[in-house]
């Protein structure tokens, strides 16, 4: 169902050699914050298309995407090389489950992601149902590189206008930085720091767990949480842990 429709790259960002965000004006229908979108190019005759999950929130525009370059891939490499003016396709259903309608009740809402997949947890953010629902929410992003990390704005934007009830917790995995844990997420979570960072206990009574990005991470920390009493959420089977794999 649905179709391609054209779209026009306002502007391009280059937060490094290999990590870029896209803007682009098309007409996509409304969607809900936390999902994502197929974008294609056409390459030797053939529409190539990936997922893209939607950095903006539902009703600002333009729309943007985040994504890091996969050297032997045959999509990123080409859409690191558009610039503002150029064309790319978008596929006009929008699409995905990790959304705020599809979370159940919770009072605290974790959300863990690594590299690129800051992206949709920052759409989610900007809009009022995660405040309106959770009492405090802890966003914890992992990257190797401090020259990955990405959108330092946003995220004190959303830090000024919510206060305590926002804990970010960075993750630099390959360099000391300061106010950041040099650790994966799985390991940070093991060892207590993201807890003790939060100042809160993460705990099956009242957390909703949002996991996504790299599908290691992903299966180490649902593993973790499983062991604590947390299961996957699905629809006939309501639980505490929502999960999108990039790869
Ligand atoms: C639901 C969903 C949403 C996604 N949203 C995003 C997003 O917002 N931003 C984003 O950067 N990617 C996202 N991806 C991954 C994206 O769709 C592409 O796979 C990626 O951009 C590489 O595309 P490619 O055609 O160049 O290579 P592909 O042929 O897709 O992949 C080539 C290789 O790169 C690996 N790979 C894929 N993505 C990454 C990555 N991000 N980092 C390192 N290795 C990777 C694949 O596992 C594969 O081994 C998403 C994937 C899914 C399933």
């Amino acid at each position: 169902m649905g179709e391609w429709l054209e779209a026009t790259v306002t502007e391009k960002i280059c937060w490094n050699d290999s990590l870029f965000s896209l803007r682009f004006e098309a007409p996509l229908p409304a969607f809900k914050a936390g999902q994502f979108v197929r974008v294609g190019l056409d390459v030797d005759g053939e529409r190539i298309a990936r997922p893209y999950s939607l950095v903006n929130a539902p009703g600002e525009t333009p729309h943007e995407i985040l994504f890091n370059l996969v050297p032997e891939g045959p999509l990123s490499p080409r859409l690191a090389r558009l610039e503002a003016g150029d064309t790319l396709f978008v596929h006009s259903s929008v699409t995905g489950t990790m959304t705020m309608a599809r979370t159940p009740e919770h009072r605290r809402l974790w959300l863990f992601a690594t590299g690129t997949a800051l992206g949709p947890f920052l759409s989610m953010l900007k809009t009022e149902e995660p405040w309106q629902r959770a009492e405090r929410v802890v966003l914890c992003h992992s990257v190797r590189h401090v020259s990955d990390r990405v959108y330092d704005d946003t995220i004190r934007e959303l830090l000024k206008r919510h206060g305590n009830r926002l804990t970010f917790v960075p993750l630099v995995t390959r360099e000391v930085v300061a106010g950041a844990l040099r650790e994966r997420i799985p390991a940070a979570l093991a060892s207590g720091d993201i807890e003790r960072l939060a100042g809160i206990a993460l705990r099956p009574e009242d957390a909703h767990v949002m996991l996504c990005g790299n599908s290691d991470m992903i299966e180490a920390v649902q593993q973790q949480l499983e062991s604590r009493g947390l299961r996957r959420h699905r629809r006939r089977e309501p639980g505490h842990i929502t999960v999108e794999k990039y790869h």
